[in-house]
């Protein structure tokens, strides 16, 4: 069976469709030890750079018409609506994207192809990919965060991506200054943010050079590494996840990755006492293991999870 798939993102969508096999959609359930069927293969992609609403999800469609796929997943850049039972479910919302604000990206493609089409923020998108196939495959509980041009985090919790009033915007949590730091941050509704003060444009801004120019400036990356792991601790004692997989642009810089873990467990102090905080840390807070892959991945799950929920017989339900 094929699924399509869209990482929905203010510069680009990257479309894709995959090669589904049944035993995928079990993927993620509770499973016998040595079940471990991957089951998806990405057959195809495609990038469409985002223009106005028109053209490019024209573009979009006339690619998955070309396809026979039976459900397509999307993980959207937001805010966007995520209530069911709302009138503007499935719509972008207040984007200042030229033209995308209230798009109808459910319903668009659903009218277009015909097909059952799952949706979500593009960051629970890529949790759900991590989870389902990924660093953090099997926990009940996850994170996803992404520090690149923005902040995004993408919550699973109890077994299920979290929503809420309208979703979790982890990117936007207050945090308190380095003594040091007197940049002004770059969040338009907040001083302090984890955006406003940690994205790879605020690190340019505040230094003066963009990030890769700066790979060598230890005082750099120990203010980034002092921001992002008052977030991650933050997220650890609010959402207790089993896994903490932290990526995006600036996460590329590998020597973040253990001063985030050390800065976190001075940061939460002994607080949390489990192993994977105190003595596995390294295995805790990780990269993802879907490579550049946890959101195109993680919207051909949501397309499977929304074949799964419109049929009437539920064969790979669990
Ligand atoms: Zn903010």
């Amino acid at each position: 069976m094929l699924i399509g798939g869209i990482e929905a993102g203010g510069t680009k969508m990257v479309c894709a469709v995959a090669e589904v096999r049944a035993e995928a959609f079990l993927e993620g359930c509770q499973k016998e030890e040595g079940e471990n069927a991957e089951g998806v293969r990405l057959l195809d992609r495609i990038s469409i750079p985002t223009g106005q609403p028109e053209e490019t999800l024209a573009e979009m469609i006339a690619y998955f018409k070309k396809w026979e796929i039976q459900a397509l997943g999307i993980g959207c850049f937001g805010p966007v609506d995520l209530n069911r039972r709302s009138e503007t479910y499935g719509h972008i919302t207040s984007t200042p994207k030229p033209g995308w604000a209230y798009c109808d990206m459910v319903g668009t493609f659903e009218k277009a192809l015909g097909i059952p089409v799952g949706f979500d923020t593009d960051v629970n998108g890529a949790a759900l990919g991590e989870v389902t196939w990924g660093a953090a495959k099997g926990c009940g509980s996850a994170l996803y965060i992404t520090i690149g041009t923005g902040v995004g985090v993408g919550v699973y919790v109890n077994g299920g991506l979290l929503h809420g009033l309208v979703h979790p915007e982890g990117g936007h949590v207050l945090l308190a200054r380095h003594p040091k730091d007197t940049y002004k941050g770059r969040c338009p509704f907040h001083e302090n943010c984890m955006e406003g003060l940690a994205s790879g444009p605020a690190v340019e801004e505040r230094w003066g050079d963009k990030a890769y120019n700066l790979a060598d400036r230890q005082e750099v990356w120990e203010m980034e590494a002092y921001y992002i792991a008052q977030a991650v601790a933050d997220y650890i004692l609010c959402y207790s996840p089993e896994k903490v997989v932290l990526w995006g642009g600036i996460m590329h810089v590998e020597r973040l990755f253990p001063m985030v873990r050390g800065k976190v467990q001075e940061l939460l102090n002994g607080y949390v006492r489990h192993p994977m905080v105190e003595e596995r840390i390294d295995d805790y807070i990780v990269p993802p293991a879907l490579g550049e892959d946890p959101g195109i991945l993680g919207a051909v799950r949501l397309g499977m999870l929304e074949y799964d929920r419109t049929r009437s017989e539920r064969p790979w339900h669990c």
